[in-house]
Formats: C-alpha cells, sequence, structure tokens
C-alpha cells in the first residue's frame, strides 16, 4: 500500500514537468537566412569619410562627401535641398530607390561632424572641429552600405536614404538637429502621413556596441526592432544579440524627433556610449577621440543586418495599422477567433495585434478546462487522503 501511495505521489510530481517539457522544443535553424550587408565595406566608408576631414556644413569636405555619396548611388533618384539657418548653409540629401511605388520607408544619418570637440580632455582642442567617424561617417557608412544591397531585394514599397545637414553644430536642443527640423517645416502632414517609418542610425559604429532602446521613439517600431534582433541572432545564428539591453531605454534628442513629432513612426537606433566602459554621453563623445581605429566592422554590419533583415521581412511597414490587421475577432461565433493573416514571424506573438495563443481561445473553453485540471485536482487529493486514513487504520489494526 506504500507502493500505492509513493507512486501517487510520484505522478503527481512528474505530471506538471512532463506539461513543461512541451514547451522546451528547440527549433531548428533555418538554412536560408540570406543577409548581404558586409561590414568591411562600410568600415572602408567610415576610413574615406574621415581622411576627407571634418564635414562641416557648407565646407568643401562636406560636399566633397556628397559627391561620394551620389556617385555611390547610381540608379536611385536623387535630390538635394538647401536651407539657410544660424549663418550656416545647410544641404539635406535624399535618395530615393522605387520612386512613386508609396509606402516610403526612410532610413536617415547626419553627414556632418562637430565644429568642436568640447569634451576632450585636452582644453586647447575644445574648439576644433572633430573628424567624427562615429559620429557622424558610421551612420552614413551605414546606409550606404545597405543601398548597394536594396536594389536587389524586389521591394515593392519605396526606400528613403536621408542624409541629414547641420545635427550635431549645436549647444542646446535649439541649435541642434537643424536639417532634419528644416525637412520637417517644409513637410506637409498629408506628405508625413504617407511615411510609413522613419529610422535613424548614429554612433553606431562603436567597436564595444551597448544599444538600448531610446526616447522618444515608436512602440511599435522598437518591437519591431527587438524581433527583428531576435530572429538574426537566434533563427539566423549570425549574431549575438547580448549588445542590445531591451530591457532599459536612453533619452536622446537626435534627427528622429522632428519626424516622431509630425506623428511618423520613427526610432534612434544610437549608441551613446561610446569606447569600452564608457557612461552615458561620456568616453569618446564630441572628442579628437573620435577616430576610425575606435568603430569596427563588426558593429556596422550588427546594425546593417538589422535594418536589410527588416526590409526582405516587412518588419518596417504597417507600424501604423490596428490591431484588426492580423486577425479578426469570432465572425461565425464560434467560440474561437478566426485568424485572417499570419503574423510574419518577426512581429512576435502578442504583438502589433498577433494573437497570443491563450487569448485566441474563448472564454467557455478556458472555463471547461479550469473545471476539468479542478475535477482532476480534488481526485488526487482524496486518493491521497483516501490512502492516509487506509495507513493509519491499518496501523491501528495492527497491519502496518
Ligand atoms: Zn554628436
Amino acid at each position: 500500500m506504500r507502493i500505492g501511495i509513493a507512486a501517487i505521489l510520484a505522478l503527481l510530481i512528474i505530471l506538471p514537468s512532463a506539461t513543461f517539457a512541451e514547451g522546451d522544443e528547440v527549433e531548428e535553424l533555418s538554412a536560408d537566412c540570406a543577409l548581404f550587408f558586409d561590414g568591411n565595406v562600410a568600415n572602408e566608408s567610415v576610413q574615406f569619410q574621415t581622411s576627407l576631414g571634418p564635414r562641416l556644413p557648407g565646407s568643401a569636405a562636406s560636399s566633397e562627401l556628397r559627391e561620394s555619396i551620389k556617385s555611390n548611388l547610381t540608379g536611385w533618384d536623387i535630390t538635394e535641398k538647401t536651407h539657410h539657418v544660424n549663418g550656416m548653409t545647410l544641404t539635406n540629401l535624399f535618395a530615393t530607390w522605387n520612386q512613386g511605388a508609396g509606402s516610403n520607408v526612410m532610413f536617415a544619418a547626419h553627414y556632418d561632424t562637430r565644429h568642436k570637440g568640447d569634451r576632450d580632455s585636452n582644453v586647447s582642442m575644445r574648439d576644433k572641429p572633430i573628424l567624427g567617424a562615429n559620429d557622424g561617417a558610421s551612420g552614413v557608412a551605414v546606409l550606404i552600405e545597405l543601398a548597394r544591397h536594396i536594389p536587389a531585394m524586389n521591394l515593392s514599397h519605396e526606400v528613403t536614404l536621408f542624409f541629414t545637414d547641420g545635427e550635431d553644430q549645436g549647444d542646446d536642443h535649439s541649435t541642434y538637429v537643424l536639417g532634419a527640423k528644416a525637412w520637417a517645416e517644409n513637410l506637409s502632414q498629408q506628405d508625413a502621413d504617407k511615411i510609413e517609418s522613419f529610422i535613424l542610425v548614429d554612433m553606431i559604429g562603436d567597436s564595444d556596441l551597448n544599444l538600448r532602446k531610446t526616447k522618444q521613439g515608436n512602440d511599435t517600431l522598437w518591437n519591431r526592432t527587438e524581433n527583428t534582433i531576435r530572429h538574426i541572432d537566434e533563427v539566423c545564428d549570425l549574431n549575438d544579440s547580448s549588445y542590445f539591453n531591451f530591457e532599459d531605454y536612453d533619452f536622446v534628442y537626435d534627427d528622429h524627433v522632428p519626424a516622431h513629432e509630425m506623428g511618423i513612426p520613427a526610432i534612434d537606433i544610437i549608441d551613446i556610449r561610446f569606447g569600452e566602459g564608457a557612461e552615458a554621453w561620456g568616453g569618446h563623445w564630441h572628442t579628437h577621440n573620435d577616430t576610425a581605429d575606435k568603430v569596427s566592422a563588426e558593429s556596422l554590419q550588427k546594425i546593417g543586418y538589422i535594418l536589410e533583415s527588416g526590409l526582405i521581412s516587412g518588419a518596417w511597414l504597417d507600424i501604423r495599422v490596428p490591431v484588426e490587421k492580423w486577425f479578426e475577432k469570432d465572425t461565425d461565433e464560434d467560440g474561437v477567433f478566426d485568424i485572417i493573416d499570419d503574423c510574419p514571424d518577426t512581429f512576435g506573438e502578442g504583438q502589433d495585434g498577433c494573437p497570443i495563443e491563450e487569448n485566441v481561445e474563448s472564454q467557455d473553453e478556458q472555463d471547461s478546462d479550469d473545471l476539468v485540471i479542478g475535477i482532476l485536482l480534488m481526485a488526487c487529493i482524496l486518493l491521497v487522503c483516501g490512502n492516509l486514513a487506509w495507513i493509519i487504520f491499518a496501523d491501528n489494526r495492527g497491519e502496518g
């Protein structure tokens, strides 16, 4: 009889763990996860850009860089827009692929570099312009290398690369982000509403890459970014996503803010801890140590993969769509929600309207499940109690 009790207790212990084991199945890695962004090519661009010297608005180096960008973007529709702000001549450069196809996804990076290294440890150098390998060249390099692969993607929507000027010439919010502000001021709300998403990359070349989500920023777009990174990490098995802290936020005023304020879903992918062990807004940031040797091909590649993978999966589209896009509520009233469209695997369960399994189950089904579990539990308890009572009874009769 004691063997019987032991068996029941063992069963009670084994049952829950057997249930959990089902969810622990290891997913098979996908073999066809082809991403072509080349971090080494992007890194060569960082070296080229810094070789031009500081790219101050209106300077010869600034103009030379624009010409080089344009020569890299054959087949793209190029426009330049000039603005006169705070005594500077700013030139925003736009390159669009699939012009006229609509559903514009914008990637942005500032190509100007700061006019002063005002955080440099050498006081006499604080009024001299910096080379901006990370703060300027890294974002531009990623966009140029990404552009090389976009024609082969057969996308059915527009992609615009926005090279902003006058981002880093300021002292406070009113004097930073001047090119992006000038763009937004000349953008009608109607045109802003046609932009699907605005993804800014800035200071993403640090060889010790430490990214966090940033505010202001669009939460759906961050969820898509997080799922894209996890997709690259887990399914493609190419990267280690530990460079991204998905829990915490940094507050950053950057070129994405004017877009965000126009209601465009916008985020800023930026590492504000430049250099190994650097504090936020510390390290090499705004110093003369912002040189090409502090930037790595590996970091540029990680960011390039995120943008490329998101384009292929459609992660940068339909940010504004309502929940109903991906599933329809119980239309035939059979107590089960009817899924009308598969959730792309980079969107993630429970996000963007993709249903969570337990939410798909109707309340009635959940109630009946609860009842069955309750009855089973009661039966088990009764069995155990019955056995104990029998032992006591048997012991009392001297049969134990
Ligand atoms: Zn800066």
